[in-house]
């Protein structure tokens, strides 16, 4: 698929006016038309609900939006559940998916009566411990180890991933948590991350359904939800297929007709928590060049920086550039795009073809709308940039301020001599 930014020079020129770049821009209509496909692909479903992975994106005026069609969060920190509590979601609307979890949180999570779901046996114990019960509702997270493969080669390697349950300590935990009186149960997995491909869904409903019929068998406990978790992608390169969700759950259909309904479980909801497929695409961080060097290469110096969107220093992430108004212009110079950290890992491209950029230009860094800013972080003492949301009628909101100084020294404020900087 070609890559199309969402905001022209001029749009882009106009919100710079009130609040310079960097920024990270969202669009809604994007974002709204995605929610809409997510809920329609699943429909067939009854109790089917999207749990937004808020680790992805969490601002709270991009998910009250996520809210509007009926979803709930998906949470693994303290402050991720202050979020989602702020916006009225609680209860059954939380999914409490985390790891290595401090007792502060699961109390927490037993407050807001969300669903826990336990990454590993001995959790049982610390929640029962913590809550002084167990909550009537509980979800048990599996990993079958070894590798995941799919028909296109996508490959994960659960085997080495910290996460979940075996199969036998996953029948273990759902005998204790019926002995102990739980009384709705669900099934989660996460077994590969950002495939674009129709099938991972199907692939791995198949093998939760069988899962869940063996569940029944061996411990008697029926379930009533599984959970396919995240891992649905984007293509963030030109020429990768997008992900077409109404095929995905078509998949997922055939598969529950094929392995639920035949064994009396059609009554079961399919959950998903997706993240970077909800936003990801539909933000991108716009920033300026603002300075061109040639030494062995050719660099240009843009005005953000890793902290802003941290994927291409931290995996090596490729996000695709547009020059805002040289879209048609040829691919005649080979740049690295580089943020100004004391980090040679600092850069959104290396050895990118892109037209001639000049001081000055405006580049849109695409799909920064999941995992982006929110991975941010203030390394070299840097800010992070403000959150722009881009609404349908062609207006525009700040939805978070950019850090300033006095943010960044917030944290000194306990000391007499420093207040002054954190003011
Ligand atoms: C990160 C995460 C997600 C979201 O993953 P995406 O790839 O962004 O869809 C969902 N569930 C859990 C438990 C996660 O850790």
């Amino acid at each position: 698929m070609e890559k199309k930014a969402f905001v022209t020079l001029e749009k882009a020129k106009e919100i710079a006016k009130d609040y310079p770049t960097p920024f990270i821009l969202y669009d809604e209509k994007g974002i709204r038309e995605n929610l809409e496909a997510i809920k329609k692909a699943f429909s067939w479903n009854k109790g089917y609900k999207e749990y937004f992975a808020v680790k992805a994106c969490p601002n709270p005026f991009l998910m009250e939006i996520v809210k509007e069609y009926g979803f709930g969060s998906d949470c693994s920190s303290y402050t991720e559940l202050m979020l989602s509590q702020k916006l009225g979601i609680v209860g059954d609307d939380i999914m409490f998916s985390s790891n290595d979890t401090p007792d502060e949180d699961y109390k927490y999570a037993g407050e807001l009566d969300a669903i826990i779901n336990l990454d590993d046996i001995t959790h049982i114990e610390q929640v029962e411990r913590v809550l002084g019960r167990l909550p009537e509702k509980m979800s048990c997270r599996f990993n079958p180890g070894g590798l995941f493969e799919l028909s296109n080669g996508i490959m994960d390697n659960p085997g080495d991933s910290k996460y979940g349950m075996t199969e036998e300590q996953l029948y273990e935990a759902y005998k204790i948590l019926k002995e102990k009186g739980v009384k709705r149960f669900g099934l989660h997995a996460f077994l590969a991350s950002n495939t674009v491909t129709n099938d991972y869904y199907p692939k791995l409903a198949g093998i939760l359904f069988e899962l869940c019929i063996k569940i029944r068998e061996i411990t008697g406990v029926s379930l009533s939800f599984i959970n396919l978790s995240g891992g649905v992608g984007i293509p963030y390169r030109p020429g990768e297929e997008p992900n077409d969700i109404i095929a995905i759950g078509e998949g997922v259909r055939k598969k529950f007709e094929e392995i639920m309904v035949p064994a009396g479980l059609s009554d079961v909801s399919i959950y998903t928590e997706m993240g970077r497929f909800v936003t990801g695409p539909y933000g991108a961080l716009v920033t300026k060049a603002i300075h061109e060097k040639h030494i062995y290469k050719e660099y240009i110096g843009v005005d953000a920086c890793a902290v802003n969107l941290m994927r291409p220093a931290m995996y090596g992430a490729y996000h695709h550039i547009t020059v805002l108004g040289k879209e048609d212009e040829p691919l005649t110079h080979k740049y690295d795009v580089t943020g100004s950290l004391c980090e040679n890992n600092d850069k959104f491209a290396i050895d990118r073809e892109l037209p001639k950029i000049d001081n000055g230009d405006y580049l849109f860094i695409h799909d920064a709308g999941a995992h982006g800013y929110a991975m941010g972080y203030n390394y070299n003492g840097k800010l992070k940039c403000a959150e722009i949301l881009l609404k349908e009628d062609g207006s525009y909101k700040l939805i978070r301020r950019a850090e300033k100084p006095s943010d960044y020294f917030a944290t000194f404020d306990c000391f007499d001599d420093y207040k002054e900087l954190a003011r």
